[in-house]
């Protein structure tokens, strides 16, 4: 199908995507890798009065490392992410994460910042960046405002960004040397998004005890969430066997999982135990490996 008609803008920098995205207001949306927008374009579940691209503004791809964090420039493609040595190094999460994206053309053009404004639940990287604790830069004409992961997501496809905010940055923590990670993921067959993604975080002391844990889980529920229950269980103790098993069965404590087609809410409930306790156990021996 074809768009409904709108302006088209391409910016050549940050400020004057800012000043058209103020002056044209609620009319407008941004543009970045068009992997979601094009196709709710195309199939008039949106529609769009001034469409501001982003695809010039070179300023928001990057990633780098700053002061202990590292921070990915919303710019940066799916296959920018994966294929960062500096992430495989001391975020292994994101970069795994990102792997498991779509396929190679929509990794090649789909963005970090499009993919966590765009909000999908069935989408992989909420799950990293909420287990991450990642804090989410954006701008606007009054000023900039950082975002803890948790309360950016606020339901399915909806987020706290305001209309006049451009996402910026999104900022991880670099990996302690004792710290392991995993993300495995069921794809739904058709789409390749998640039916559940679970990412997980182990940290381990000299004794072999978890002193930190943290799993964020997607495709679960209406938004990505922490598993609470789940990282206390495991916390001051030693992932073993009967360890993991117990603490994953906490995964789903309080969530209301989505049923659908293919996979009915008890499904996911299971798929969700089932890959908490593989990936945290994939992340302990990964934790092993780096101590
Ligand atoms: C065939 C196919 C398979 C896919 N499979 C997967 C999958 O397995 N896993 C997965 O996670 N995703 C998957 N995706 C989605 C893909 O990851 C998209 O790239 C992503 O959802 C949107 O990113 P984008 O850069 O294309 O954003 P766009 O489509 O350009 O924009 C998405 C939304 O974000 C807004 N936006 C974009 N950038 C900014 C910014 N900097 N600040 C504020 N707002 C902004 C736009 O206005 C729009 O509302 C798939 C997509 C396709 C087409």
């Amino acid at each position: 199908m074809i768009p409904a008609e709108f302006d088209y803008h391409a910016p050549g920098s940050l400020d004057e995507a800012l000043a058209l995205l103020n002056q044209h207001g609620d009319g407008a949306k941004l543009l970045a890798g068009g992997h979601s927008l094009l196709p709710a374009l195309k199939l008039r579940l949106s529609s769009v009065g001034h469409l501001i691209d982003l695809g010039r503004l070179n300023e928001l791809s990057y990633i780098k490392e700053d002061q202990g964090n590292l921070c990915i420039g919303a710019r940066t493609t799916h296959y920018e992410v994966e294929s960062s040595a500096l992430l495989q190094q001391k975020c292994q999460l994101l970069a795994e994460c990102a792997s498991h994206i779509g396929d190679v053309q929509v990794r090649n053009r789909g963005t970090i910042g499009g993919s966590l404004v765009h909000a999908d639940p069935a989408a992989d990287y909420p799950a990293a960046i909420v287990a991450l604790e990642a804090e989410i830069q954006t701008v606007s004409a009054s000023g900039k405002r950082s975002i803890k992961a948790e309360d950016f997501f606020i339901d399915m496809l909806t987020t706290a960004l305001e209309p006049s905010e451009i996402l910026t940055e999104v900022r991880v923590p670099s990996f302690a040397a004792n710290t392991g990670s995993a993300y495995l993921k069921v794809p739904q067959p058709a789409s390749g998004f998640a039916v559940v993604g679970v990412a997980a975080i182990v940290v381990l002391d000299t004794k072999g005890q978890c002193t930190k844990v943290r799993v964020g889980i997607t495709g679960a529920a209406s938004k990505a969430y922490r598993a609470y229950d789940t990282e206390a269980r495991l916390t001051g103790k030693r992932p073993d066997e009967t360890v993991l098993s117990q603490a994953a069965v906490q995964a789903t404590n309080g969530i209301e999982t989505s049923g659908d087609i293919f996979a009915s809410a008890e499904y996911r409930a299971h798929l969700v135990q089932v890959y908490t306790k593989r990936a945290l156990m994939k992340a302990a021996e990964r934790a092993k490996g780096r101590a």
